[in-house]
């Protein structure tokens, strides 16, 4: 163990010295008590005048560090990491990952739990939660619905999805306050009853206000929102699940993970010119594709790993969830450690010194799988458009244009998102952009600049990088939130079915998501490359190669970007836009109005009615793609997250109809007519007939939207049958009391008609590993037999049985 004092020196901030001074203080008083006979040690490093005051491991177990500056009496634990550990790695007798260190450290029970990657389910006890405005609503009420006094881990609540980008941040931050004045109210009495931090809007975007507050080397946190391996550039195992999970842990319950395979990423050589820590998840994604991650969590290792700044690596785990990876983790290193210090937390910097054995993969471990990068061989990259695993080299992307006739022109360059939007990322956009205000250019294309948080806003305010250099070059600044990365952007300059491109520094590019326009093409590629191709305008520049036209005829090149890891001096923190739960909130009161458009209190799902389920209609056979966003679209949804009823009027309505390859148009086999899928589904409801999706590959890849979840089984779907899942949204089925169930034999697939009528056979004897079986009525008379997998264990056949998993963990509190 080792405790130590922030100095100027050390670049902690004002305030963090100040903890510092008072956890030291703290720590003496505990030390004299238990140790006074090593006193005297203690004195003469005082004495010298040492930076750090390092105590003998004898100490270890009586020092604490705090998780947070947040939460004073929350503690890092790495004691029972490190002894979790080790009855573990005694119980497998092999050298462990990283990414195995710190999951199997956070067991429930170390001694017994069955592990085997890649089939058994582990059982855990994850840190700390933290949940995005958008899934926060409908966690907190379920939460309610539990009935639980307060939270049992620290928690947070984070604004930052329901800010629509319209004109810029500061009008775009007040018209969302007024208009969702309803639900942040929600969410922060919710918050402060429940004892649940909460980030008001304009504070930033979820993934970067963990990344500079409350991850850390070591730590499990879970996030209601898909982007939350971000925190894996601490050296955190952060993982995206559904509310569902969020509540399991918010309520003191072992959270379920399968456990998962390690995909290992071997960097070699160094990060330089123009390829940034994007091109390495971008060229990671193309080898791996929206699937290859599935299961598995992705571990970065290797002598290049030191060339990546910590929030570099937070890029790199940030994108992983474009591959489907559970998550993704990078050792802790000296970057890590610097990043620590530069947010005010020296003091976990430290510990995490002390256990850094326990904070890096065992030598001689073993991957499930092993991809191999050098680094200086590295190209920057661009993927897309419609799906952001295909990759291309920014060398090669004109032409790839030209041959497959998407637009040259590019529209918009969109920088910022919870993935780049850190100060190195706004430092090496305002360095390209600088070139070109200096040759006396602007951006040919319409620019966005989205802060990831109101501590980097105002930091490049103040160093320069927005009025003088991104502004200047035709940027406007949008509100700290994710704004048109998830949809939340009045876009006005082409018109709806307009072909056109657009490129940005986000994770995603899924049809339509950036603008509700299914022409849009959209790219993703780093900021320094989205600043260049804004500059040029076209999709047809290698900024390596090509010259742009200064206005007085003048050719140039711009030179690589560079820009610092951290700011030279300390964070401006900006507004303080954090409100912490009181000591004790139980006599607050958390309101919904019955009448409100956007909120409504959860009824519990009717409980399995002990029979197999008989005679179903297909709603709709899904054909291709069905992601998250398909299932319950985002964009203008958003605002009904709160309202079950109001949301599920976006059911499926983005699924393409197998039957006559168009979206929302369903046939209504009681009624004979077409219709959309919502309405279709309501009829079946009403009329007490219960229906069955049929999905193609992958079925509910995206964002961890429960959502998703929940409206089929508020409109009368019992089964969802597909060839392959997503592993969040296969989780969420199953917590909302449905059967996700894959087909043995994936050609089946292609044996369902959209008239058939199908029963599920054998949920009298439902049991983990047993197939079910599928009788398939054709409507010629005909039937089949089909086998059906799935990957429910005890607990969840438990929650099918109850009908949900609150149902369930209700019937355990009585
Ligand atoms: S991916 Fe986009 S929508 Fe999701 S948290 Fe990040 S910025 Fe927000």
């Amino acid at each position: 163990m080792c405790l130590w004092l922030t100095s100027e020196k050390d670049g902690g901030s004002d305030t963090c010295k100040t903890l510092d001074i008072d956890f030291f203080f703290f720590h003496i008083t505990t030390v004299f008590c238990h140790f006074s006979s090593r006193k005297s040690n203690l004195f003469v490093a005082l004495g010298h005048g040492a930076r750090r005051l390092h105590l003998s491991a004898a100490y270890r177990a009586k020092a604490k560090v705090s998780m947070s500056r947040f939460e004073p009496t929350s503690f890092v634990n790495y004691e029972r990491l490190q002894s979790n550990v080790e009855i573990v790695r005694k119980r497998l007798n092999r050298p462990l990952t990283l990414s195995e260190k710190i999951v199997y450290g956070h067991l429930d029970d170390a001694h017994n739990q069955e592990i085997e990657r890649g089939r058994t389910y582990l059982r855990l006890r994850p840190d700390r939660v933290a949940m995005q405005d958008a899934t926060a609503q409908m966690a907190m009420l379920q939460f309610i619905s539990s009935g639980l006094p307060k939270v049992a881990v620290p928690s947070t609540i984070h604004c930052d999805h329901l800010i629509e980008a319209q004109i810029g941040g500061a009008q775009d931050l007040a018209r969302a306050k007024e208009i969702n004045q309803e639900v942040y109210n929600f969410l922060s009495s919710a918050g402060a009853k429940y004892g649940v931090g909460f980030w008001k809007p304009g504070s930033g975007i979820i993934h970067q206000i963990i990344l500079e507050n409350y991850a850390y080397p070591g730590v499990m946190l879970i996030g209601t929102d898909s982007h939350t391996p971000n925190g894996g550039g601490l050296g955190a195992i952060c993982i995206g699940v559904g509310g569902a999970d969020a509540v399991d842990v918010m309520a003191g319950i072992p959270w379920e993970l399968k456990c998962p395979k390690v995909i290992g990423v071997r960097l070699t050589g160094t990060l330089s010119g123009w390829t940034s820590p994007k091109d390495v998840i971008l060229k990671v994604a193309g080898i791996l594709t929206v699937k290859g991650g599935t299961g598995a969590i992705v571990e970065y290792h290797g002598p290049g790993v030191d060339s990546i700044s910590c929030t570099g690596m937070a890029t790199i785990c940030n994108m992983g969830a474009e591959i489907g990876a559970t998550t993704s983790v990078f050792p802790y290193n000296h970057r890590m450690r610097t990043y620590l210090e530069k947010t005010g937390r020296g003091q976990i910097a430290a510990l995490a010194d002390e256990y850094s054995d326990l904070l890096v993969p065992d030598e001689g471990c073993k991957y499930d799988q092993i991809i191999e990068l050098n680094l200086d061989e590295l190209k920057p990259h661009i993927n897309g458009p419609f799906t952001p695993d295909l990759a291309h080299p920014v060398s090669k992307i004109g032409a790839m244009a030209e041959k497959n006739s998407w637009p040259l022109d590019v529209k918009v360059g969109l920088i910022g998102s919870c993935t780049n939007s850190s100060y190195e990322d706004m430092g090496r956009a305002a360095s390209v952009a600088k070139q070109a205000l200096d040759k006396g250019l602007k951006c040919k294309a319409q620019f966005t600049v989205t802060p990831g948080s109101e501590q980097i806003r105002a930091t490049i305010e103040r160093d320069g990088y927005v009025s003088v250099i991104l502004s200047a070059v035709g940027g406007v600044v949008l509100a700290n939130a994710c704004g048109p990365c998830i949809g939340q952007w009045d876009r006005r300059d082409v018109k709806k079915g307009e072909k056109n491109t657009i490129v940005t520094s986000f994770n995603r590019n899924f049809t339509a998501r950036n603008d509700a326009n299914p022409a849009t093409h959209a790219f993703v590629t780093s900021p320094e490359i989205v600043t260049a191709l804004a500059i040029a305008g076209t999709l047809n520049f290698n900024p390596e190669t090509d010259y742009l036209t200064a206005p007085n005829g003048e050719k140039f090149k711009l030179v690589p970007p560079s820009g610092d890891e951290l700011p030279a001096r300390d964070f401006d923190p900006g507004q303080d836009t954090y409100q912490h739960p009181p000591a004790d909130g139980s006599s607050l009161n958390v309101e919904v109005n019955p009448q409100s458009n956007r909120l409504q209190l959860l009824e519990p799902f009717d409980k399995w009615s002990g029979s197999d389920l008989e005679n179903m209609v297909v709603l709709i056979k899904v054909k291709g793609k069905c992601t998250t966003d398909h299932i319950s679209a985002a964009g203008p949804w958003l605002k009904f997250r709160g309202h079950l009823d109001n949301i599920s009027n976006n059911m499926l309505i983005g699924a393409v109809n197998s039957e006559n390859d168009a979206v929302n148009k369903i046939k209504n086999h009681l009624t004979g007519e077409y219709g959309g899928v919502p309405d279709v589904a309501r009829h079946y409801k009403a009329s007490g007939v219960s229906w069955v999706v049929v999905g193609d590959d992958n079925y509910g890849e995206g964002s961890s939207r429960e959502h998703a979840a929940l409206e089929p089984r508020h409109l009368g779907g019992r089964v969802i049958i597909v060839k392959s899942f997503a592993r969040i949204h296969e989780t969420n089925l199953k917590k909302q009391g449905l059967l996700p169930l894959t087909f043995s034999n994936p050609s089946d697939y292609d044996k369902i008609r959209p008239d058939d009528k199908i029963s599920i056979r054998g949920l009298k004897t439902f049991t983990p590993g047993k197939p079910l079986t599928a009788v398939v009525k054709h409507s010629d008379g005909s039937e089949e037999t089909l086998q059906l997998n799935h990957s429910f264990n005890e607990t969840q056949i438990q929650w099918f049985q109850a009908g949900s998993a609150l149902n369930r963990m209700k019937q355990l509190q009585h």
